[in-house]
């Protein structure tokens, strides 16, 4: 038995005073991740600060025409939201692709974008592991490395971020809004999470003492054109092996803007600029959809067990690309584009 000590935050800022005065405290939301890591004893907190009852469950018009999330509102109730089927269906297709409709119910949305790896030596704690041990070596670069990263790994880790949501967070340019001890700022999605480079156990950019309060979305939600394809083991209960959140924005029939996320390829969802600038002011087709897959895959190295993700990747590009021109978002791809 482990002990910890639990509390429960009586607002935002009291949950960052208590963060604060407490190194090894953490914060838990829905615990659909935090007590599995405590019973397979990878995370062993001093303290537990609940902070499930805090007023962040609503999700707000901003402004400018966009949403704000609230971290704790449940990956459920994100996925049926009126205005996220509506105007993000993409971001609804992604969480309805993870975990089951029960863990869905628990987990919040602060929760999903902390959740940890799926590596299992990460959760093996007799394997080396630097994510979990600092300086213990990695199990998984010569090990079974199956569902492991194939861009941006680095010597140390190779493990991808487990999330669905986040891919579609990325692929809509969201924002995270976090409060620590010196205030609010707001995170681009994509620089929220990390690469592994020589410190793998750091997995965001958020700070020791900072709370993620809420997701920033911009107005621009891309319901007509998109797909959120996720490619698994099993159709419901697994992780991805290659996700792809594509969407699409055209003028006349030329593309005007387009978005390509990556997930279960990298420690974070992967974008890459240069690929979709590829496809602004072209025509939908199979080559136009080819080229940005083979631009964005240009420097994908397979590991032993692995390699096969590059071309599955490859070809989901171009599917989930395919279904987003068609506007067919779950389609077999029955229809063919040129
Ligand atoms: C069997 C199983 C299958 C799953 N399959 C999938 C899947 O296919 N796709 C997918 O995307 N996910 C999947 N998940 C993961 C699931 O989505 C996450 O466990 C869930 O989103 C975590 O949310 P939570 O609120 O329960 O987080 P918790 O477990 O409470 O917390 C997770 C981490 O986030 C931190 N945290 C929580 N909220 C905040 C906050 N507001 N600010 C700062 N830190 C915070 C906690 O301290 C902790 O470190 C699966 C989980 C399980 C158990
Ligand atoms: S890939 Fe990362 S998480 Fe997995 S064993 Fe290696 S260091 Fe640990």
């Amino acid at each position: 038995m482990i002990n910890f000590q639990y509390s429960r935050a009586a607002d935002v800022a009291d949950a960052v005073r208590q963060l604060a005065a407490e190194p090894g405290a953490k914060f838990i939301a829905g615990g659909t991740n935090l007590i599995d890591l405590m019973k397979e004893d990878v995370e062993r907190p001093a303290r537990l600060i609940d902070i499930s009852r805090l007023p962040l469950k609503t999700v707000e018009e901003t402004a400018d025409g966009g949403l704000r999330i609230g971290a704790l509102v449940p990956n459920s109730d994100l996925a049926y939201h009126p205005k996220i089927a509506q105007h993000y269906p993409i971001l609804a297709s992604a969480i309805l692709a993870g975990a089951s409709a029960q863990l869905r119910n628990m987990a919040s949305t602060g929760g999903n974008l902390l959740q940890r790896t799926r590596c299992h030596y990460f959760y093996d704690t007799v394997t080396p592991c630097n994510k979990r041990e600092p300086g213990s070596g990695c199990s998984a670069r010569n090990g079974l490395n199956r569902m492991h990263a194939i861009l941006g790994a680095s010597q140390q880790c190779v493990a991808t971020h487990p999330s669905d949501m986040c891919v579609a967070l990325a692929a809509l340019d969201a924002k995270v809004h976090v409060t620590g001890r010196s205030g609010e700022r707001a995170i681009a999605l994509l620089d929220f999470h990390r690469l592994p480079g020589t410190t793998p156990q750091r997995d965001t950019n958020l700070g020791a003492d900072e709370i993620v309060t809420a997701i920033g979305l911009p107005p621009r939600g891309f319901a007509k054109h998109y797909s959120y394809l996720k490619i698994r083991d099993r159709l419901s209960y697994a992780f991805a092996l290659v996700s792809v959140a594509a969407a699409l924005e055209f003028d006349g029939g030329a593309i005007k803007e387009a978005r390509l996320a990556l997930g279960g390829v990298a420690h974070k969802p992967w974008r890459d600029a240069k690929a979709e600038a590829m496809l602004r002011g072209r025509q939908a087709t199979r080559d136009a959809f080819t080229r940005a897959a083979d631009a964005l895959l240009r420097d994908a190295k397979g590991l032993a067990h692995n390699a096969f993700k590059i071309e599955l990747a490859r070809r989901a590009i171009v599917r989930a690309l395919t279904q987003a021109a068609l506007g067919t978002p779950q389609s077999q791809s029955d229809k063919k584009i040129r």
